[in-house]
């Protein structure tokens, strides 16, 4: 039998740390304008999409960052109409934003066309409702650019990018926050996919410093996603008015009754709240990057 070929996360070689996947079948592969794309089976985790070599999605585990990246900031947010996700081209943050009966327009700014194409056809239970809601709308475009031109504001923004590589490395400059800001309604708040800071201090410390220099509220908080290897994961906050970060599990819970009660899987009202509770070595990284 032919020897089955593995696939490494290399987006910590220059730490000399390598993680593999042992590929059961391999479901499409293409370079693409922007990146190395490839979608193949594995027994444990499901379907898996990486993007030049760092895992951005699997279907066993996708549900613990998607919910934690929607539900967080516009539950916290309570009033969120207009929604704009940078990225997310598996289409599976959006799926969990349209959750939220109350939302009335979600526009998704995707730089690359192939990833939504793809996705409609391996990743059907995100794109299928997503696609089939009037509310959602889908802009092929470089988010940097978007955020820089649009005349449009937005009360909740969710940065779904890849890591500060190709494409995506223009997501985690202080240009890019300050445009978000911009196009950021009063009262709206930003979280964006910051790393794990076991791994990627920097990246965490870096975001973090952008956005105290340019918001009222700056701080992050943690879930741990089995497949973002190196511990927790950080979901950066940017927010122009620092009450959001401060609701209790209770006003929380009411305003997820409210909006339904929809199933979730990983986020519940004291997950919500409780994901702010930094182990001290991240909270120092957070308090080291506002001294800056
Ligand atoms: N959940 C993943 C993670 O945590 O790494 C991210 C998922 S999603 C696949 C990331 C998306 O960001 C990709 O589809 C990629 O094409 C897109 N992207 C990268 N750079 C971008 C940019 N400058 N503007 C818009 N989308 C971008």
């Amino acid at each position: 039998m032919a020897k089955k070929r593995w696939i490494s996360e290399t987006l910590f070689e220059p730490n000399g740390f390598r993680m593999s996947y042992e590929v059961e079948r391999v479901l499409y592969e293409q370079q693409t304008k922007h990146q190395h794309l490839v979608l193949f089976e594995h027994k444990l985790f499901g379907k898996i999409l990486m993007l030049d070599g760092a895992t951005q999605v699997t279907t066993r585990d996708e549900f613990i960052y998607h919910e934690m990246m929607s539900h967080v900031p516009i539950l916290a947010h309570g009033k969120a109409r207009n929604v704009l996700i940078i990225g997310g081209g598996d289409c599976g943050i959006a799926e969990e934003v349209l959750k939220h009966k109350a939302v009335k327009h979600l526009t998704q700014v995707e730089i690359d066309a192939s990833v939504i194409a793809f996705s409609k056809e391996h990743f059907p239970e995100f794109t299928k409702p997503v696609f089939r809601d009037k509310r959602f709308e889908s802009v092929i475009d470089d988010g940097m650019k978007f955020v820089a031109q649009t005349d449009r504001r937005f009360d909740v923004i969710i940065v779904d990018s890849t890591d500060p590589q190709g494409p995506g490395a223009v997501l985690f400059t202080k240009e890019f926050y300050a445009a978000c800001k911009r196009a950021m309604a009063p009262g709206g708040v930003m979280v964006t996919q910051n790393g794990v800071p076991f791994l990627q201090p920097d990246e965490l410390v870096t975001s973090i410093g952008y956005f105290k220099s340019l918001y009222a509220d700056a701080a992050c908080y943690v879930a741990a996603i089995p497949t973002y290897v190196g511990g927790q994961m950080a979901m950066g906050w940017a927010a122009k008015d620092k009450k959001l970060r401060q609701h209790t599990a209770r006003t929380i819970a009411a305003r997820y009754r409210k909006a339904g009660s929809f199933k979730t899987r990983y986020w519940t009202p004291d997950v919500h709240v409780a994901a702010f509770a930094l182990p001290r070595f991240i909270a120092e990284h957070v308090s080291k990057a506002k001294r800056k």
